[in-house]
């Protein structure tokens, strides 16, 4: 399950912004390791540097030194939309000389077809297969005269998730959707402002958190300061896998801390799932506080049982199917010493096509472990993600076409519990009307999210494919 990307922004006259987002975006990598991206301005002109590859790779002292200015851009991908090519990493630079944008983004948008098909009929080229370039084009195509306006008019005809840094050549602007899906926040470093996607960006570069940036917002940050625009909106929407998985859990989300989040999580499924057992683990890394927290609440000890290859990267297992056979094998590597004839419970954060998992037990079996009992924070993922997670499609979700006991027995655990919707949100402690929980319930925030859905879904029926049936 991949989140799409991080992003980040810094308007800071006299310092080395370029730099800055550098290391911004090495805190940011977790979200993106497709591509890396960095845009500068000096007041006349946008520059761009991309590459494929992970933060470190892309940038040396030769690129870094070429992008100078007073504001900067940055951004990690991962690619729902668009293909991982080139072409489509970010930033990207749309429009020409006073009239051009360079913009990075992180979510997902779904009518982009219609947009795309009436902004091509206006004229407009696209020269990339992303969704951004079509956000991009939409502010460049507004009839109104001012920047926040025009992102304006770009927010009332999208549908869908963005947060979105924004650079012109003497503005930064930094924008959330209307149901705020993707978090987004503003710091501060040495008076100078800065935006990211998490907290844990602006930690890494010693700046300090002011505030999110408040779904349906435009932050506007030119030499006059900081400007905000808001409209209030009827329903947020953020997702709860922040929470789960894909934020850091140094990261501060709406007050929370991640990790004490992550620790609530697996107090509660000790509660909800007790089970007599040796030894709790947590799936490294993502599970590694929600397993602390099942072990001290059930107080059975807690240990490693599987080493982590933290070097193995998504590009590297991608290419080869041999290798990709491998997975979970060069992944992980077990520890028979802690394991070897004893009742295991392992704490991870979610099952999603229920391909890793029984793998994970396995392994954990063959080296010796006498019972497994998997514990997920993430109730059962019914229905696919519109809003930028690559999940799966819905035929896809073992939880959409299995029920709890046939998935426990399909990936061979001796038991399986999931934390429940109620238990979840105690856990994370906020309230439950501000998030997407729409991968477990189907109440997707947008209408008609379900009915592409409904619609996928009846034409993958007419067209026989196995296990949909007609609604
Ligand atoms: S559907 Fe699930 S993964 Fe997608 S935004 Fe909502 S909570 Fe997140």
């Amino acid at each position: 399950m991949h989140e799409c990307c991080g992003i980040f922004g810094v308007y800071a006259p006299n310092e080395d912004v370029a730099r800055l987002t550098f290391f911004a975006l090495f805190a940011l990598q977790h979200r993106g390791q497709e591509s890396a991206g960095i845009a500068t301005t000096d007041g006349k002109k946008l520059q761009v540097y991309t590459d494929m590859g992970l933060v470190s790779q892309v940038f040396n002292e030769d690129s870094l030194s070429q992008l100078s200015g007073d504001i900067a851009i940055g951004h990690t991908r991962y690619s729902t939309r668009g293909s991982s090519r080139i072409v489509n990493a970010q930033p990207l630079v749309v429009g020409r000389g006073s009239n051009a944008i360079a913009i990075a983004h992180n979510g997902n948008i779904i009518n982009t077809e219609h947009l795309c098909e009436e902004l091509s009929d206006q004229g407009y080229t696209f020269r990339t297969s992303t969704d951004t370039e079509v956000i991009a084009n939409l502010i460049l195509s507004s009839p109104e005269k001012n920047w926040v306006e025009k992102i304006r008019y770009a927010m009332h005809r999208l549908q869908g998730a963005y947060s979105l840094v924004i650079m012109t050549n003497n503005h930064l602007f930094g924008v959330r959707d209307p149901f705020g899906v993707r978090p987004l926040c503003l710091g501060s470093i040495d008076g100078s402002r800065v935006i990211a996607s998490e907290s844990c960006a602006l930690d890494h570069i010693g700046a300090s958190f002011i505030r999110e940036i408040e779904p349906g917002e435009i932050v506007s940050i030119t030499e006059n300061g900081v400007d905000s625009y808001r409209e209030e909106t009827d329903r947020r929407a953020l997702c709860i896998f922040e929470y789960i998985y894909f934020a850091r859990p140094d990261s501060v989300i709406n007050s929370r801390l991640l990790y004490s989040a992550r620790l609530a999580m697996g107090e509660g499924l000790a509660e909800e799932h007790p089970v007599a057992a040796d030894l709790v683990m947590g799936v490294p890394d993502s599970a590694t506080a929600a397993g602390i927290g099942y072990s001290h609440r059930s107080n059975i000890p807690l240990g490693e049982g599987l080493l982590k290859n933290r070097y193995v990267g998504r590009t590297f297992i991608e290419p080869d199917q041999r290798i990709r056979d491998l997975g979970v094998k060069l992944k992980f590597n077990p520890l028979p010493l802690m394991l070897g004839g004893k009742r295991v419970v392992v704490v991870d954060d979610s099952i999603v096509r229920g391909t890793t998992t029984p793998k994970v037990v396995q392994l954990l079996k063959r080296a010796g472990a006498k019972e497994v009992h998997m514990r997920i924070c993430a109730p059962p993922i019914r229905y696919p993600c519109f809003f930028g997670v690559d999940m799966a499609t819905r035929w896809e979700l073992i939880a959409s076409q299995k029920t709890i006991p046939q998935v426990r027995d399909f990936i061979g655990a001796d038991t399986l519990g999931h934390l429940s919707i109620d238990g979840l949100i105690k856990a994370v402690a906020l309230p439950k009307n501000i998030f997407c929980l729409a991968c477990f319930t189907g109440d997707y925030p947008i209408p008609v999210q379900l009915e592409m859905d409904k619609l996928a879904l009846e034409t993958m029926a007419q067209q026989g494919h196995p296990g949909i049936k007609p609604q």
